[in-house]
Protein backbone atom coordinates (compact mmCIF):
# COMPACT_ATOMS: atom_id res chain seq x y z
CA UNK A 1 0.00 0.00 0.00
CA UNK A 2 1.04 3.91 -0.62
CA UNK A 3 0.99 5.81 2.25
CA UNK A 4 1.73 8.96 2.84
CA UNK A 5 2.05 10.35 6.41
CA UNK A 6 2.07 14.51 7.18
CA UNK A 7 3.57 15.36 10.10
CA UNK A 8 7.17 14.22 11.37
CA UNK A 9 7.22 14.23 15.16
CA UNK A 10 6.75 11.44 17.90
CA UNK A 11 3.61 9.88 16.09
CA UNK A 12 3.86 10.49 12.50
CA UNK A 13 7.65 9.19 12.67
CA UNK A 14 6.99 6.21 14.26
CA UNK A 15 3.80 5.53 12.29
CA UNK A 16 5.96 5.90 9.03
CA UNK A 17 8.61 3.93 10.19
CA UNK A 18 6.88 1.07 11.49
CA UNK A 19 4.37 0.85 8.28
CA UNK A 20 7.61 0.94 6.11
CA UNK A 21 9.04 -2.23 8.23
CA UNK A 22 5.56 -3.77 7.83
CA UNK A 23 5.95 -3.52 3.95
CA UNK A 24 4.24 -1.27 2.71
CA UNK A 25 5.58 2.29 0.51
CA UNK A 26 5.66 5.24 3.12
CA UNK A 27 6.27 8.94 2.26
CA UNK A 28 6.57 11.58 5.19
CA UNK A 29 5.67 14.95 5.31
CA UNK A 30 7.07 17.84 7.45
CA UNK A 31 6.42 21.59 7.02
CA UNK A 32 9.91 21.95 8.68
CA UNK A 33 12.37 21.75 6.42
CA UNK A 34 15.59 21.48 8.47
CA UNK A 35 13.68 18.59 10.14
CA UNK A 36 13.48 16.79 6.72
CA UNK A 37 16.64 17.16 5.48
CA UNK A 38 18.52 15.93 8.45
CA UNK A 39 16.15 12.90 7.77
CA UNK A 40 16.81 12.71 4.84
CA UNK A 41 20.44 12.09 5.93
CA UNK A 42 19.27 9.66 8.65
CA UNK A 43 19.24 11.95 11.51
CA UNK A 44 16.26 11.91 13.94
CA UNK A 45 14.85 15.06 15.44
CA UNK A 46 13.58 12.74 18.54
CA UNK A 47 15.19 10.34 21.37
CA UNK A 48 13.22 7.28 20.94
CA UNK A 49 14.78 3.67 21.31
CA UNK A 50 14.69 1.61 18.06
CA UNK A 51 13.98 3.77 15.88
CA UNK A 52 16.94 4.99 14.19
CA UNK A 53 17.70 1.56 13.28
CA UNK A 54 14.24 1.44 11.74
CA UNK A 55 13.94 4.66 10.17
CA UNK A 56 17.67 4.38 8.46
CA UNK A 57 17.08 0.26 7.03
CA UNK A 58 13.85 1.41 5.78
CA UNK A 59 15.39 4.64 4.08
CA UNK A 60 18.01 1.88 2.71
CA UNK A 61 15.28 -0.02 1.05
CA UNK A 62 13.51 2.58 -0.44
CA UNK A 63 10.52 1.87 1.27
CA UNK A 64 10.72 4.87 3.67
CA UNK A 65 11.01 8.44 2.10
CA UNK A 66 11.19 11.90 3.50
CA UNK A 67 10.12 15.17 2.08
CA UNK A 68 8.23 18.55 1.93
CA UNK A 69 6.41 18.52 -0.68
CA UNK A 70 2.98 16.98 0.10
CA UNK A 71 2.01 17.37 -3.92
CA UNK A 72 5.09 14.51 -5.01
CA UNK A 73 3.93 12.27 -2.14
CA UNK A 74 -0.02 12.62 -2.62
CA UNK A 75 0.35 11.23 -6.06
CA UNK A 76 -1.55 7.75 -6.32
CA UNK A 77 -1.51 7.58 -2.40
CA UNK A 78 -4.12 5.35 -0.59
CA UNK A 79 -4.33 6.30 2.76
CA UNK A 80 -2.96 9.97 4.18
CA UNK A 81 -2.07 10.00 7.72
CA UNK A 82 -2.66 13.25 9.71
CA UNK A 83 -0.37 13.41 12.32
CA UNK A 84 -0.02 17.21 13.30
CA UNK A 85 0.31 18.37 16.81
CA UNK A 86 -3.15 19.35 18.22
CA UNK A 87 -1.65 21.54 21.21
CA UNK A 88 -4.04 23.67 23.77
CA UNK A 89 -6.15 26.28 22.48
CA UNK A 90 -6.85 29.64 24.70
CA UNK A 91 -10.20 27.68 26.34
CA UNK A 92 -8.60 24.38 26.66
CA UNK A 93 -9.75 22.92 23.31
CA UNK A 94 -7.64 21.31 21.24
CA UNK A 95 -6.59 23.72 18.89
CA UNK A 96 -7.37 22.26 15.40
CA UNK A 97 -5.63 24.92 12.62
CA UNK A 98 -2.95 22.37 12.15
CA UNK A 99 -4.97 19.17 11.10
CA UNK A 100 -7.50 21.53 9.07
CA UNK A 101 -4.74 23.00 7.15
CA UNK A 102 -3.45 19.79 6.45
CA UNK A 103 -7.10 18.32 5.21
CA UNK A 104 -6.97 21.38 3.44
CA UNK A 105 -3.82 20.48 1.50
CA UNK A 106 -4.86 16.96 1.30
CA UNK A 107 -7.98 18.37 -1.05
CA UNK A 108 -5.78 20.07 -3.35
CA UNK A 109 -3.01 17.34 -3.67
CA UNK A 110 -4.87 14.27 -4.00
CA UNK A 111 -5.41 12.31 -7.23
CA UNK A 112 -7.88 9.30 -6.36
CA UNK A 113 -9.73 7.90 -4.19
CA UNK A 114 -8.43 7.77 -0.78
CA UNK A 115 -8.86 7.17 3.21
CA UNK A 116 -7.84 10.36 4.77
CA UNK A 117 -7.16 9.35 8.67
CA UNK A 118 -6.80 11.40 11.63
CA UNK A 119 -3.89 9.90 13.48
CA UNK A 120 -3.48 13.00 15.96
CA UNK A 121 -5.79 12.91 19.39
CA UNK A 122 -9.00 14.81 18.19
CA UNK A 123 -12.15 16.29 20.19
CA UNK A 124 -15.14 14.29 18.65
CA UNK A 125 -16.97 15.83 15.36
CA UNK A 126 -13.28 16.36 14.15
CA UNK A 127 -13.41 13.90 11.26
CA UNK A 128 -16.55 15.54 10.14
CA UNK A 129 -14.61 18.78 10.28
CA UNK A 130 -11.61 17.78 8.01
CA UNK A 131 -13.98 15.97 5.36
CA UNK A 132 -15.85 19.69 4.97
CA UNK A 133 -12.46 20.90 4.78
CA UNK A 134 -11.04 18.11 2.23
CA UNK A 135 -14.37 18.51 -0.07
CA UNK A 136 -14.15 22.74 -0.49
CA UNK A 137 -10.51 22.01 -1.79
CA UNK A 138 -11.48 19.48 -4.39
CA UNK A 139 -14.88 21.86 -4.86
CA UNK A 140 -12.22 24.24 -5.73
CA UNK A 141 -10.40 22.81 -8.36
CA UNK A 142 -13.66 21.51 -9.87
CA UNK A 143 -12.79 17.83 -9.45
CA UNK A 144 -15.38 14.95 -8.13
CA UNK A 145 -13.06 12.60 -5.67
CA UNK A 146 -14.68 10.21 -3.74
CA UNK A 147 -12.81 10.00 -0.42
CA UNK A 148 -13.36 8.45 3.70
CA UNK A 149 -12.16 10.11 6.59
CA UNK A 150 -11.22 7.84 9.51
CA UNK A 151 -10.28 8.01 12.76
CA UNK A 152 -7.42 5.61 14.13
CA UNK A 153 -6.28 7.02 17.37
CA UNK A 154 -2.74 6.25 18.84
CA UNK A 155 -2.09 4.94 21.55
CA UNK A 156 1.79 4.55 21.92
CA UNK A 157 4.05 5.46 24.57
CA UNK A 158 7.13 7.53 24.12
CA UNK A 159 9.93 5.59 25.33
CA UNK A 160 8.60 2.44 24.31
CA UNK A 161 6.95 3.65 20.97
CA UNK A 162 8.07 1.38 18.69
CA UNK A 163 7.12 -1.91 20.73
CA UNK A 164 3.78 -0.26 21.42
CA UNK A 165 3.10 0.58 17.63
CA UNK A 166 4.27 -2.87 16.06
CA UNK A 167 2.57 -4.93 18.85
CA UNK A 168 -0.17 -3.13 19.94
CA UNK A 169 -2.76 -4.24 22.81
CA UNK A 170 -5.28 -2.86 20.23
CA UNK A 171 -6.40 -0.97 17.03
CA UNK A 172 -8.73 1.22 17.06
CA UNK A 173 -10.57 2.11 13.79
CA UNK A 174 -13.48 4.39 13.56
CA UNK A 175 -14.76 4.20 9.74
CA UNK A 176 -18.58 4.80 8.68
CA UNK A 177 -18.11 3.33 5.72
CA UNK A 178 -17.58 -0.67 4.60
CA UNK A 179 -15.02 0.50 1.48
CA UNK A 180 -12.69 2.43 4.58
CA UNK A 181 -12.93 -0.36 7.30
CA UNK A 182 -11.78 -2.74 4.84
CA UNK A 183 -8.97 -0.69 3.47
CA UNK A 184 -7.89 0.14 6.98
CA UNK A 185 -8.35 -4.12 7.82
CA UNK A 186 -5.79 -4.81 5.45
CA UNK A 187 -3.38 -1.99 6.05
CA UNK A 188 -3.04 -3.51 10.15
CA UNK A 189 -3.16 -7.17 9.15
CA UNK A 190 0.40 -7.81 9.50
CA UNK A 191 -0.10 -6.41 13.32
CA UNK A 192 -3.05 -8.79 13.80
CA UNK A 193 -1.23 -12.04 13.15
CA UNK A 194 -1.51 -13.86 16.41
CA UNK A 195 -4.97 -12.84 17.13
CA UNK A 196 -6.97 -10.10 15.86
CA UNK A 197 -6.05 -6.36 17.59
CA UNK A 198 -8.56 -4.51 15.57
CA UNK A 199 -11.67 -2.92 17.29
CA UNK A 200 -14.10 -1.18 14.46
CA UNK A 201 -16.26 1.61 15.36
CA UNK A 202 -18.12 4.09 13.95
CA UNK A 203 -15.63 7.91 14.06
CA UNK A 204 -16.90 9.85 16.42
CA UNK A 205 -16.82 6.51 19.22
CA UNK A 206 -13.17 6.41 17.75
CA UNK A 207 -12.63 9.89 18.44
CA UNK A 208 -14.10 9.30 22.50
CA UNK A 209 -11.83 6.46 23.25
CA UNK A 210 -8.68 8.39 22.75
CA UNK A 211 -9.75 11.15 25.70
CA UNK A 212 -11.44 8.20 27.33
CA UNK A 213 -8.27 6.17 28.15
CA UNK A 214 -5.79 9.24 28.78
CA UNK A 215 -8.16 10.86 31.20
CA UNK A 216 -8.38 7.27 32.78
CA UNK A 217 -4.87 6.95 33.23
CA UNK A 218 -4.54 10.51 34.36
CA UNK A 219 -7.20 10.16 36.49
CA UNK A 220 -5.39 7.03 38.13
CA UNK A 221 -2.31 8.84 38.69
CA UNK A 222 -4.08 12.05 40.56
CA UNK A 223 -5.97 9.73 42.18
CA UNK A 224 -2.56 8.03 43.83
CA UNK A 225 -0.83 11.15 44.09
CA UNK A 226 -3.95 12.56 46.49
CA UNK A 227 -3.81 9.20 48.30
CA UNK A 228 -0.01 9.73 49.07
CA UNK A 229 -0.12 13.20 50.24
CA UNK A 230 -3.00 12.05 52.57
CA UNK A 231 -0.49 8.90 53.19
CA UNK A 232 2.07 11.12 54.48
CA UNK A 233 0.08 13.07 56.89
CA UNK A 234 -0.68 9.92 58.52
CA UNK A 235 2.89 8.26 59.28
CA UNK A 236 1.83 5.60 56.48
CA UNK A 237 3.85 4.53 53.80
CA UNK A 238 1.67 4.81 50.35
CA UNK A 239 4.37 2.55 48.69
CA UNK A 240 2.85 -0.49 51.08
CA UNK A 241 -0.82 1.34 50.31
CA UNK A 242 0.22 0.78 46.71
CA UNK A 243 1.47 -3.11 46.24
CA UNK A 244 -1.64 -3.54 49.05
CA UNK A 245 -4.43 -2.36 46.34
CA UNK A 246 -1.86 -2.68 43.24
CA UNK A 247 -2.27 -6.61 44.06
CA UNK A 248 -6.47 -6.46 43.56
CA UNK A 249 -6.99 -7.40 39.85
CA UNK A 250 -10.32 -4.74 39.52
CA UNK A 251 -7.26 -2.32 40.19
CA UNK A 252 -3.68 -3.52 39.44
CA UNK A 253 0.28 -2.06 39.35
CA UNK A 254 0.01 0.17 36.10
CA UNK A 255 0.07 3.46 36.81
CA UNK A 256 -1.18 3.97 40.15
CA UNK A 257 2.89 5.23 41.31
CA UNK A 258 2.59 8.15 43.63
CA UNK A 259 5.35 10.97 42.17
CA UNK A 260 5.77 14.64 41.34
CA UNK A 261 2.58 15.06 38.62
CA UNK A 262 2.02 13.70 34.80
CA UNK A 263 3.87 15.85 31.70
CA UNK A 264 4.25 15.23 28.44
CA UNK A 265 2.43 15.77 25.32
CA UNK A 266 -0.64 14.43 26.28
CA UNK A 267 -2.45 13.62 29.54
CA UNK A 268 -2.46 17.53 30.18
CA UNK A 269 -3.33 18.68 26.91
CA UNK A 270 -6.24 15.65 26.39
CA UNK A 271 -7.78 15.97 30.35
CA UNK A 272 -7.62 20.19 29.25
CA UNK A 273 -9.55 19.37 25.72
CA UNK A 274 -12.04 16.57 27.41
CA UNK A 275 -12.71 19.32 30.03
CA UNK A 276 -13.83 21.60 27.61
CA UNK A 277 -15.52 19.20 25.62
CA UNK A 278 -17.62 18.19 28.66
CA UNK A 279 -18.47 21.91 29.47
CA UNK A 280 -19.74 22.34 26.07
CA UNK A 281 -22.48 19.78 26.49
CA UNK A 282 -23.63 20.61 29.64
CA UNK A 283 -22.17 18.22 31.39
CA UNK A 284 -20.33 19.37 34.70
CA UNK A 285 -16.51 17.89 34.41
CA UNK A 286 -16.23 17.38 38.41
CA UNK A 287 -13.69 14.35 38.59
CA UNK A 288 -11.68 15.48 34.85
CA UNK A 289 -11.78 19.04 36.48
CA UNK A 290 -10.08 17.65 40.06
CA UNK A 291 -7.44 15.35 37.82
CA UNK A 292 -6.33 18.57 36.15
CA UNK A 293 -6.18 20.63 39.37
CA UNK A 294 -4.50 18.08 41.88
CA UNK A 295 -1.94 17.39 38.71
CA UNK A 296 -0.94 21.60 38.97
CA UNK A 297 -0.60 20.63 43.16
CA UNK A 298 1.56 18.36 42.46
CA UNK A 299 4.08 19.31 40.28
CA UNK A 300 4.66 21.75 43.36
CA UNK A 301 4.72 19.15 45.83
CA UNK A 302 8.86 18.47 45.70
CA UNK A 303 9.15 22.55 46.02
CA UNK A 304 7.19 22.69 49.04
CA UNK A 305 9.16 19.70 50.44
CA UNK A 306 12.25 21.39 49.81
CA UNK A 307 11.26 24.82 51.57
CA UNK A 308 9.80 22.99 54.35
CA UNK A 309 13.39 21.77 54.93
CA UNK A 310 15.77 24.38 54.13
CA UNK A 311 13.65 27.48 54.55
CA UNK A 312 10.74 29.76 51.82
CA UNK A 313 14.30 31.73 50.86
CA UNK A 314 16.78 29.63 48.98
CA UNK A 315 19.00 32.11 47.84
CA UNK A 316 22.99 30.75 47.77
CA UNK A 317 21.23 27.03 48.16
CA UNK A 318 22.44 24.68 45.02
CA UNK A 319 20.18 21.70 44.05
CA UNK A 320 21.16 18.88 42.18
CA UNK A 321 18.25 17.86 39.79
CA UNK A 322 18.36 14.27 38.21
CA UNK A 323 15.73 13.93 35.34
CA UNK A 324 14.15 16.61 33.32
CA UNK A 325 12.50 14.66 30.69
CA UNK A 326 8.65 13.81 31.38
CA UNK A 327 9.39 10.39 32.15
CA UNK A 328 12.07 8.21 31.10
CA UNK A 329 12.65 6.85 27.66
CA UNK A 330 12.57 9.90 25.74
CA UNK A 331 13.81 13.35 25.30
CA UNK A 332 10.23 15.11 25.47
CA UNK A 333 10.40 18.01 28.13
CA UNK A 334 6.65 19.25 27.39
CA UNK A 335 4.75 19.90 30.75
CA UNK A 336 7.35 17.99 32.69
CA UNK A 337 6.95 18.30 36.65
CA UNK A 338 11.23 19.36 36.28
CA UNK A 339 9.96 22.51 34.56
CA UNK A 340 7.81 23.86 37.30
CA UNK A 341 10.46 22.76 39.74
CA UNK A 342 13.20 24.38 38.90
CA UNK A 343 10.87 27.66 38.01
CA UNK A 344 10.17 27.32 41.82
CA UNK A 345 13.68 26.68 43.10
CA UNK A 346 14.89 29.71 40.83
CA UNK A 347 12.33 31.95 42.17
CA UNK A 348 13.19 31.19 45.74
CA UNK A 349 16.91 32.03 44.66
CA UNK A 350 18.50 28.77 44.74
CA UNK A 351 21.21 27.79 41.93
CA UNK A 352 20.10 24.55 40.31
CA UNK A 353 22.32 22.06 38.37
CA UNK A 354 20.05 19.69 36.26
CA UNK A 355 21.33 16.46 34.63
CA UNK A 356 19.49 13.92 31.99
CA UNK A 357 20.49 10.80 30.19
CA UNK A 358 18.83 11.68 27.23
CA UNK A 359 17.00 15.44 27.12
CA UNK A 360 20.11 17.66 27.60
CA UNK A 361 19.94 19.00 23.67
CA UNK A 362 16.23 19.25 24.09
CA UNK A 363 17.12 21.29 27.84
CA UNK A 364 19.26 23.72 26.22
CA UNK A 365 16.80 24.47 23.28
CA UNK A 366 13.16 24.53 25.11
CA UNK A 367 13.92 25.96 29.10
CA UNK A 368 14.10 29.95 29.14
CA UNK A 369 16.94 31.63 27.63
CA UNK A 370 17.11 33.74 30.97
CA UNK A 371 17.36 31.00 32.90
CA UNK A 372 20.38 29.53 31.23
CA UNK A 373 21.86 32.72 30.98
CA UNK A 374 21.32 33.53 34.14
CA UNK A 375 24.24 30.96 35.16
CA UNK A 376 21.72 29.72 38.06
CA UNK A 377 20.42 26.99 36.05
CA UNK A 378 23.21 24.85 35.06
CA UNK A 379 23.42 21.62 32.74
CA UNK A 380 25.81 19.26 33.94
CA UNK A 381 28.20 17.15 31.62
CA UNK A 382 26.71 13.71 33.96
CA UNK A 383 24.85 12.50 36.89
CA UNK A 384 27.36 12.93 39.76
CA UNK A 385 29.44 16.79 38.09
CA UNK A 386 25.67 17.51 38.94
CA UNK A 387 26.00 16.93 42.45
CA UNK A 388 29.39 18.87 43.36
CA UNK A 389 28.26 21.09 46.32
CA UNK A 390 24.87 20.41 46.30
CA UNK A 391 22.34 21.31 49.68
CA UNK A 392 20.80 17.99 48.22
CA UNK A 393 20.16 15.67 45.53
CA UNK A 394 16.70 15.97 44.02
CA UNK A 395 15.05 13.15 41.83
CA UNK A 396 12.77 13.66 38.98
CA UNK A 397 12.76 11.23 36.37
CA UNK A 398 13.38 7.84 37.23
CA UNK A 399 15.84 6.56 34.64
CA UNK A 400 17.66 3.69 35.15
CA UNK A 401 20.63 5.02 35.85
CA UNK A 402 19.60 6.68 38.50
CA UNK A 403 18.52 3.45 40.43
CA UNK A 404 21.36 2.07 42.21
CA UNK A 405 23.65 5.25 42.13
CA UNK A 406 26.79 4.78 43.86
CA UNK A 407 25.65 6.63 47.50
CA UNK A 408 28.83 6.44 48.67
CA UNK A 409 30.33 8.80 46.42
CA UNK A 410 26.97 10.70 45.78
CA UNK A 411 27.97 11.44 49.76
CA UNK A 412 31.55 12.75 48.81
CA UNK A 413 30.00 15.21 46.23
CA UNK A 414 27.16 16.51 47.79
CA UNK A 415 27.12 19.29 50.63
CA UNK A 416 24.20 18.01 52.33
CA UNK A 417 23.32 14.39 52.58
CA UNK A 418 19.51 14.79 51.73
CA UNK A 419 17.37 13.44 48.81
CA UNK A 420 14.22 14.58 47.74
CA UNK A 421 12.88 11.46 45.47
CA UNK A 422 10.19 12.56 43.87
CA UNK A 423 9.54 8.95 42.05
CA UNK A 424 10.02 7.01 45.37
CA UNK A 425 12.83 5.09 43.43
CA UNK A 426 14.98 4.82 46.34
CA UNK A 427 14.70 2.57 50.13
CA UNK A 428 14.24 5.18 52.38
CA UNK A 429 15.87 2.40 55.54
CA UNK A 430 19.16 1.49 52.41
CA UNK A 431 19.55 5.33 51.82
CA UNK A 432 19.61 6.63 55.55
CA UNK A 433 22.86 3.84 56.23
CA UNK A 434 24.73 5.83 54.00
CA UNK A 435 24.27 9.14 56.00
CA UNK A 436 21.23 10.48 54.06
CA UNK A 437 18.37 11.96 54.72
CA UNK A 438 15.68 10.84 52.62
CA UNK A 439 12.25 13.05 51.84
CA UNK A 440 9.87 11.30 49.38
CA UNK A 441 6.49 11.42 48.60
CA UNK A 442 3.46 10.31 50.45
CA UNK A 443 5.61 8.86 53.26
CA UNK A 444 7.39 10.33 56.32
CA UNK A 445 10.69 11.25 56.21
CA UNK A 446 13.62 9.54 57.10
CA UNK A 447 17.55 9.48 58.87
P1 LIG B 1 4.92 16.75 17.35
O1 LIG B 1 4.78 18.15 17.76
O2 LIG B 1 6.08 15.94 17.83
O3 LIG B 1 4.93 16.66 15.75
C1 LIG B 1 4.04 17.34 14.92
C2 LIG B 1 4.73 17.54 13.58
O4 LIG B 1 3.77 18.08 12.64
C3 LIG B 1 5.88 18.55 13.61
O5 LIG B 1 7.05 17.96 13.06
C4 LIG B 1 5.40 19.72 12.74
O6 LIG B 1 6.44 20.36 12.03
C5 LIG B 1 4.45 19.00 11.80
N1 LIG B 1 3.48 19.86 11.12
C6 LIG B 1 2.73 20.86 11.65
N2 LIG B 1 1.96 21.42 10.69
C7 LIG B 1 2.21 20.74 9.54
C8 LIG B 1 1.72 20.83 8.21
N3 LIG B 1 0.81 21.75 7.86
N4 LIG B 1 2.19 19.97 7.28
C9 LIG B 1 3.12 19.06 7.60
N5 LIG B 1 3.63 18.90 8.86
C10 LIG B 1 3.18 19.75 9.82
O7 LIG B 1 3.56 16.03 17.77
P2 LIG B 1 3.35 14.52 18.28
O8 LIG B 1 3.81 14.37 19.68
O9 LIG B 1 3.82 13.58 17.24
O10 LIG B 1 1.74 14.48 18.34
C11 LIG B 1 0.95 14.48 17.17
C12 LIG B 1 -0.47 14.12 17.55
O11 LIG B 1 -0.51 12.78 18.06
C13 LIG B 1 -1.09 14.99 18.65
O12 LIG B 1 -2.46 15.15 18.39
C14 LIG B 1 -0.88 14.16 19.90
O13 LIG B 1 -1.85 14.45 20.88
C15 LIG B 1 -1.08 12.77 19.37
N6 LIG B 1 -0.41 11.72 20.15
C16 LIG B 1 0.85 11.92 20.63
C17 LIG B 1 1.48 10.90 21.35
C18 LIG B 1 2.86 11.11 21.92
O14 LIG B 1 3.27 10.31 22.77
N7 LIG B 1 3.61 12.12 21.50
C19 LIG B 1 0.82 9.68 21.56
C20 LIG B 1 -0.44 9.50 21.03
C21 LIG B 1 -1.06 10.53 20.33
Amino acid sequence: MKLTIIGTGYVGLVTGACFAEMGSRVTCVDIDTAKIENLKKGILPIYEPGLERIVQENMADGTLQFTTRLEDAARDCQIFFIAVGTPPGEDGSADLQYVRRVAARIGQCMTDYAVIVDKSTVPVGTADQVAEVVQEALDTRGIDLEFDVVSNPEFLKEGAAIQDFLKPDRIIVGANSERAAKIMTRLYAPFSMNRDKMILMNVRDAEMTKYAANAMLATKISFMNEIANICEHLGVDVENVRKGIGSDSRIGYSFIYPGAGYGGSCFPKDVKALIKTSKDTGVDPAVLAAVENRNNLQKKVLAEKIKARLGTDLSGRRFALWGLAFKPGTDDMREAASIVLIDNLLAAGAIVCAYDPVAMAQAARELPEAWLESSRLILANDQYQALENADAMILVTEWKTFRRPDFKRMGQLLNQKIIFDGRNQYDPEEVAEFGFEYHGIGREAFH
